[in-house]
Parts: structure tokens; C-alpha cells; sequence
């Protein structure tokens, strides 16, 4: 069972995909609960502000599908990130060995109707959900054309592989935004389901706050949640203060 949020002592930080709607076999097919921009709104000023929401996807993107909602957010791994509703995204400069990796995964071939290429600008994603069966292969092309760049890393995640600059995690996320107001101060939660939130969980346990796992598997959350329609559930009893 999950604690209730201390409105003025606890910081949220979510993940997107998973945790606040569920996957699609498509990254473009997702839906967006009806009433999540609403909910997000009412917990955000309940927890004064300290809300984010946080993605491997861009801001941009996260604040379209969320609109006309209004948040703190941390886009692609950290690399973007916007603590305060109204200010503008910080972003990382990328690397010129990603721009390298770029031309050689479009000149690989690997792209098809089933194997989407998406260019995030700060890192590239390869989705594969559709073509499983190719996952381990194109997982070693991306892993070898990231090898001969140190400031490049590979994230691998359900159906997923993305190659980014190094550096930069949901850890560093979690970090940046718990030195900043409206966060600092406070304990932060961190809410997710895939390998890359745990770096997330693991920062927030650092700082003195705690990991929620949304569903099976191995995880070093302290506490768990048993899917997406649960965590809804459970934001919109926090948002209402009961
Ligand atoms: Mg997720």
C-alpha cells in the first residue's frame, strides 16, 4: 500500500510511458487519459509546484500531449529540463559523434514500416516493439556505432534502444530539479516502470526519498504499484487530499 503524499514536504516526480498512460505498440499511439491534464494540474498546485513529470521523450512533446496542463519537466534522459511551470527548457548541447551515429544508423537500413528511427535531436531512439525478433541485433549495431565515442552512452529499454550523449540519466534529473526551488527541501518520490526510471528511484532513495515500481519485475523500488490505472487512481486520491 502506498504512503499519501505530504503536500508540503513531498516532491513527484513521474515517468510518462508506463506509469501516467499506457505503452502503445507505437510510441505515436498512445492515449491520454481524458482527464490527466486536469489531475496533473490539481497535484502540481497541491504539492506547490513540485511536480515533474519525467521522460525519455522530449518536453515539447510531453507538454502536447499533457496540454493545456502546466508542469515542471525533465525531457530525454535528463538532457532537458524546465523545474519551474513557467520558465523555458534548458537544454544539453549534443555532441558532434551523435550527429556521426545519426548518419550511420540512416545510412545502416535498419528503418522500416515495423523499426521506427526517431530523431530526438539531443539523442536518437530505435523502437522495435512491433519487430521483437530483430531487437537483439539492432540493440549490437547501435552499441557498435556508439563504441568510438566516450561522450556517447546506449539506454536500452522495453522495445526500445536510444544512443545519447553520457551523462545524463533520470538520476541527473532528479538531482538537478532537488537542487531547485520548488523541489529542494522536499522528499522526492520518483514513480516508473522501466530499467531507465530506476536511475530515477535510485537518486531519490539517496535523497532521502523512496522509488515506487509500477508493475512486475525486478526493481530496487521500496514500494510498488500494480499499473497505470492504479497510479491514476492514486494521484487523483493525493490531488483531492484524501
Ligand atoms: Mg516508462
Amino acid at each position: 500500500m502506498l504512503l499519501d503524499l505530504e503536500p508540503d514536504g513531498d516532491a513527484l516526480f513521474l515517468d510518462f510511458d508506463g506509469t501516467l498512460v499506457e505503452i502503445a505498440p507505437r510510441p505515436d499511439d498512445i492515449v491520454v487519459p481524458r482527464h490527466l491534464p486536469a489531475l496533473i494540474d490539481r497535484l502540481s498546485a497541491r504539492l506547490g509546484g513540485a511536480l515533474a513529470v519525467v521522460s525519455g521523450r522530449a518536453v515539447h512533446a510531453l507538454d502536447s500531449y499533457l496540454s493545456p496542463a502546466r508542469f515542471a519537466a525533465s525531457g530525454l534522459h535528463g538532457m532537458e529540463n524546465r523545474w519551474n511551470t513557467g520558465d523555458p527548457v534548458i537544454r544539453v548541447q549534443p555532441p558532434e559523434s551523435l550527429e556521426s551515429v545519426r548518419a550511420s544508423l540512416v545510412g545502416s537500413g535498419i528503418a522500416d514500416e515495423r523499426v521506427r528511427v526517431e530523431d530526438k535531436g539531443l539523442s536518437i531512439a530505435i523502437h522495435y516493439r512491433a519487430a521483437p525478433e530483430r531487437g537483439e541485433d539492432i540493440i549490437a549495431l547501435v552499441h557498435d556505432l556508439a563504441a568510438p565515442y566516450a561522450d556517447l552512452s546506449v539506454l536500452a529499454g522495453k522495445m526500445v534502444v536510444e544512443v545519447k550523449p553520457s551523462g545524463y540519466s533520470k538520476a541527473t534529473a532528479v538531482e538537478d530539479g532537488m537542487r531547485q526551488s520548488p523541489f529542494s527541501g522536499r522528499r522526492p518520490v520518483f514513480i516508473g516502470d522501466d530499467v531507465t526510471d530506476e536511475d530515477g528511484m535510485r537518486a531519490a532513495t539517496a535523497l532521502g526519498g523512496y522509488g515506487v515500481k509500477v508493475g512486475e519485475g525486478p526493481s530496487l523500488a521500496e514500494k510498488r504499484i500494480g499499473s497505470v490505472r492504479h497510479v491514476l487512481d492514486w494521484l487523483d486520491r493525493q490531488s483531492k487530499g484524501h
